[in-house]
């Protein structure tokens, strides 16, 4: 089971991601992935597409989303996977965190104005495949082309992230609803990059422990954004937390992310893949 090629994280146009769904899709399976997840930010756009080539290409896929939430003073990810997509209160629920994006937008573009870089926000939604799912991505995308930054993690460095000029806070989904809305759609919850949180190891224990009781059912364990160290650590939090694993490219496109469809290290033998659950 832990031998399957199993990708349960990425992205396409319909948020952050630079291919359309189709050549995700089709990337994944020329990669040799053997169940892949698509997950954009907040939205299910993409999913029908992905869902018609992968038939074509009899490459197993299930649906999924990477819904933003606000917990602490922290922005975490929870990915859904193997959800209803044609779920009302999951569609609702989604459309109202989609719904704070443009507006944050605005505001992230006046913060840059004030340090003088001008015309962010139309520069911004010239990357944005879905106008409705506007992501600091696109702003970095933007900053790199007008010369601000030499790569995105720069401009995320200086520009984009908490404490730096063009951030702005923002009220996403609770963890409660976020949980609420993928479990009620039938799905698996699963903790995104935890390794990316900056929590203590007292707040980690209390996540994990509350995402349990909610009825969360994983954590990604090997993902694009964990070294070594960190796949270890969180397969330990797996274990006390009696969780199941995920494996995770979150892959976003071949100019933008660490490692390709597919490539995320293997999980250690010992865990149960939530895909136990998804095939
Ligand atoms: P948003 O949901 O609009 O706040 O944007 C978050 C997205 O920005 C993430 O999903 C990543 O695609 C990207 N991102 C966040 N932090 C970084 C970083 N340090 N380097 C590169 N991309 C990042
Ligand atoms: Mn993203
Ligand atoms: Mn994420
Ligand atoms: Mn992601």
């Amino acid at each position: 089971m832990n031998a399957l090629n199993a990708d349960l994280h990425c992205h396409s146009t319909a948020s952050d991601g630079t291919l359309a769904p189709a050549a995700v899709v089709r990337r994944a399976h020329a990669n040799g992935v053997d169940l892949l997840a698509l997950t954009d930010h907040d939205e299910l756009l993409g999913l029908p597409e992905a869902m018609t080539t992968a038939a074509e290409l009899g490459l197993r896929f299930v649906p999924g989303v990477e819904v933003s939430v606000s917990w602490l003073d922290q922005t975490l990810h929870i990915v859904g996977l193997g959800f209803d997509p044609s779920n009302g209160a999951l569609i609702e629920g989604l459309g109202k965190v989609r719904g704070g994006r443009d507006g944050r937008a605005v505001l992230i573009a006046a913060e840059l104005d004030r340090i003088g870089i001008r015309g962010s926000l139309e520069g911004a939604l010239s990357y944005a495949g879905n106008p409705a799912l506007v992501s600091r991505a696109h702003f970095a995308r933007y900053l790199v082309e007008i010369g601000i930054s030499k790569n995105v993690h720069d401009v995320f460095l200086h520009y984009l992230a908490r404490g730096k000029p063009g951030y702005v806070e923002h009220v996403w989904a609770t963890l409660e609803d976020a949980l609420g809305w993928i479990k009620g759609a039938g799905g698996l919850a699963v903790i995104a990059h935890p390794g990316r949180y900056r929590l203590s190891h007292a707040e980690m224990d209390i996540l994990f422990d509350k995402f349990r009781d909610l009825g969360g059912d994983a954590v990604e364990v090997s993902c694009g954004a964990h070294d070594g160290g960190q796949v270890l650590a969180f397969a330990r939090l797996a274990r006390k937390f009696g969780l199941m694993a995920s494996r995770a490219s979150d892959f976003h496109g071949p100019e933008d992310s660490p490692i390709d469809l597919g490539r995320a290290p293997p999980l250690p033998q010992d865990l149960t893949p939530v895909w136990s659950q998804l095939i």
